[in-house]
């Protein structure tokens, strides 16, 4: 992408605004992206005019707006189904909790809001006027491929200790080489991520899990003690050998299991990692499901019987992370061929999926009561043996065969 791709929408309102006698530009991610050779996935406008005075322009030209943070000053404008957020310029005063400003003032000047920004590269805008605005020179940064902060990268990472795992996270997204005294910026002020909360930190790790260099992501996340304190157990991870292991598994979850099993940690060990970091229950059942059913360990699997048993057991939501898995550890298996054909055949049936269930046993004449769940489960093993007698009439005809 350009600048002169610019959207359309977008230069037209910057055109209304700059008429009303305010600034409108790009700033953010999609700056980068004019460098990158990138498609903007989203745009992060800032302009000079108050909360109020864009109120009362939108107002002016009829133009929708909705006030997502209109207290930090954004507001969101829609310009023919377009949701574009526009944020007054504005400076951070002192942080708390390492996280937050404690105040924060508007201004006009668009180079004090970029001085607020983290990383050089980040603190470019777009003006359709004057073009490129680059004070701290991200532009020759981001082509000689460093990452530096703005200003005094210990007071920056102090601040705000996102800032530590946003560096990591640009670092391995674009290849990016670390700056001298942001290096030891990391590696002072690192430690201070734990203040941070279990969501914000599974954020940034599952955005590094998706990359393609997650290894080395992962392995710079390891070399700054970012996760010391949120998965301890990957402490012994070395991150050269991390890189050179041969891991061709792919998404977050995948990725997660293989660093867990990597690091041969107890099944407790990784369900605490994803407590603390506010994981859904949902994503600890399939954690566990996958550490459990440790891929390291080949399975001597020959029937369809037994493969259809495998896929049960593991649950059908982890069975291709848990392919992805067995794969790299056992290379292209007979097994792992057979466990992928009975998962697409539909002949993996859960209790549910039975053709009969309590009530058709109750009216059989069977008494409610735990004998039920064992016929049934009778029933699901023969299914599992022959899916075709997957019919009310076989299985009903079976029970009383069982009984009479
Ligand atoms: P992407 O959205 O592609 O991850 P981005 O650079 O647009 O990257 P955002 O999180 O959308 O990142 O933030 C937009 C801009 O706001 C950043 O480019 C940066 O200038 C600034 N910014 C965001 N988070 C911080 C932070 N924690 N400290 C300082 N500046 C920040
Ligand atoms: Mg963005």
């Amino acid at each position: 992408m350009k600048f002169e791709e610019l959207p359309q929408k977008i230069r037209e309102l910057m055109e209304e605004f700059d008429r009303a006698g305010y600034e409108l530009v790009v700033v953010g991610g999609a700056v980068r992206s004019f460098f990158a050779g990138e498609e903007p996935t989203d745009w992060d406008l800032s302009t000079s005019a108050t909360p109020e005075e864009m109120l009362s322009l939108s107002k002016e030209k009829g133009i929708r707006t909705i006030p997502t943070g209109i207290q930090h000053g954004t507001l969101t404008w829609i310009v023919d189904g377009l949701h574009l957020e526009i944020t007054t310029y504005r400076i951070e005063g002192t942080y708390e909790g390492y996280r937050r400003p404690l105040e924060m003032t508007f201004t006009k000047d668009l180079n004090r809001d970029l001085a607020r920004r983290d990383f050089t590269m980040n603190a470019m805008a777009y003006d359709y006027k004057k073009g490129l605005l680059d004070p701290f020179g991200g532009r020759a940064d981001f082509q000689k491929k460093i990452l530096r902060a703005v200003g005094e990268p210990k007071i920056r990472l102090a601040e705000d200790a996102l800032r530590s795992f946003r560096a990591v996270r640009f670092a391995t997204r674009y290849g990016l080489v670390l700056d001298q005294k942001l290096q030891e910026a990391l590696e002072s002020e690192g430690e201070k991520v734990r203040h941070l909360s279990g969501e914000r930190i599974k954020q940034e790790l599952d955005q590094i899990l998706e990359m393609e260099a997650w290894k080395s992501g992962v392995s710079g996340l390891l070399r700054f003690r970012l996760l010391r304190d949120w998965i301890p157990v990957w402490s012994h991870l070395y991150g050269e050998e991390l890189i050179n292991q041969p891991m061709a598994v792919s998404g977050r979850l995948t990725r997660f299991a293989a660093l867990m099993l990597l690091s041969d940690a107890e099944l407790e060990e990784s369900d605490w990692a994803l407590v603390r970091l506010r994981a859904s229950k949902e994503e600890r059942k399939r954690m566990r499901s996958l550490l459990t059913h440790d891929p390291r360990i080949k399975r001597p699997i020959q029937t369809a019987y037994e493969a259809r048993r495998l896929v049960l057991s593991l649950g059908k939501p982890v069975l291709d992370p848990w392919l992805d898995l067995y794969r790299n550890w056992q290379g292209e298996t007979e097994e792992a061929r057979l466990i992928k054909q009975v998962a697409g055949d539909g002949s993996v049936l859960e209790l549910k999926e039975l053709a009969i269930d309590g009530r058709d046993l109750i009216e059989m004449g069977f008494c409610p009561g735990p004998q039920l769940g064992e016929l049934l489960e009778i029933c699901l093993d023969l299914v599992l043996q022959s899916p075709e007698k997957n019919t009310k009439e076989v299985l009903l005809a079976t029970i009383k065969k069982r009984i009479g």
